[in-house]
């Protein structure tokens, strides 16, 4: 196959991605909680679409290194095929939440019953791992719907959205990835990077790796401590500020 061929396959890739964006968008889809305002300077970093087995333990050597913690969104799949990962993650003290048993698309335009099955399935999964079910969701691509909403409340798992996206499975470069984390941080804001995940061409992570040093020490260097989802949500009930709530964006 010509570069020329893969080039135009993902333009047309991305065109209906982006067509589909726009409907989900207009057509009154939430996202949760994008951002957790407080009053100090805090921020949470979040990796979603892992464990993988390439990745992930690179991303927890960087994490150590600059000794800071944060949450991993897990695929329920993933982590069922690699649950040694999951344990070292949660034995390096990063908290380990919940991204839906198989990632789908359109998770959530199922019934009801199918979708507290992909998020029932994938609490029992990280239950039998670590011996801790999650407190968040995350919808896959950030897209939900109402029935996803009164699934994930009759569940007790409010959905945790996030307010920086840089894109990073899109694979902008290095430079775009970590400028545009630092341009756009604001206390309580939450950060989505991946430790995983990506269509067809964009699976590499190396991008994420590479940025993942300079996003981290740009953030102390502006005076940020780094918490997880769960003390963030903590902060911000003390803080009593009003969480954020955007409309779809897709990234
Ligand atoms: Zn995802």
């Amino acid at each position: 196959m010509k570069k020329n061929d893969l080039s135009s396959k993902t333009r047309i890739i991305m065109a209906l991605l982006g067509c589909m964006a726009f409907l989900f968008t207009f057509f009154g889809c939430r996202h949760g909680y994008t951002a957790l305002p407080v009053d100090q300077k805090i921020i949470a970093l979040t990796f979603d679409d892992g464990p993988n087995p390439l990745y992930t333990p690179k991303v927890l050597e960087i994490l150590e290194e600059h000794d800071i913690k944060a949450t991993f969104f897990v695929i329920g799949r993933k982590a069922q095929a690699s649950p040694e990962i999951v344990r070292n993650i949660k034995a390096a003290g990063h908290e380990i939440e919940n991204h839906s048993w198989s990632h789908l698309f359109w998770l959530s335009s199922l019934t009801p019953q199918k979708i507290e099955k992909e998020i029932c399935a994938t609490q029992d999964i990280i239950f039998n791992i670590t011996g801790e079910y999650p407190a968040f969701f995350r919808a896959p691509f950030g897209w939900t719907s109402d029935q996803l909403f009164i699934s994930c409340q009759k569940l007790s798992l409010p959905v945790m959205d996030g307010s920086i996206k840089p894109g990073d499975t899109a694979m902008p470069g290095k430079d775009n990835i970590v400028s545009s984390i630092l341009r756009r941080a604001d206390p309580g804001a939450i950060i989505i990077l991946h430790d995983g995940g990506g269509f067809w061409f964009y699976k590499n992570r190396s991008q994420t790796l590479e940025a993942l040093p300079e996003v981290i020490q740009g953030l102390k260097d502006r005076g940020y401590t780094f918490v997880t989802i769960k003390e963030l949500f903590d902060y911000h009930i003390k803080s009593a500020r009003s969480p954020i709530i955007h409309k779809a964006t897709f990234y």
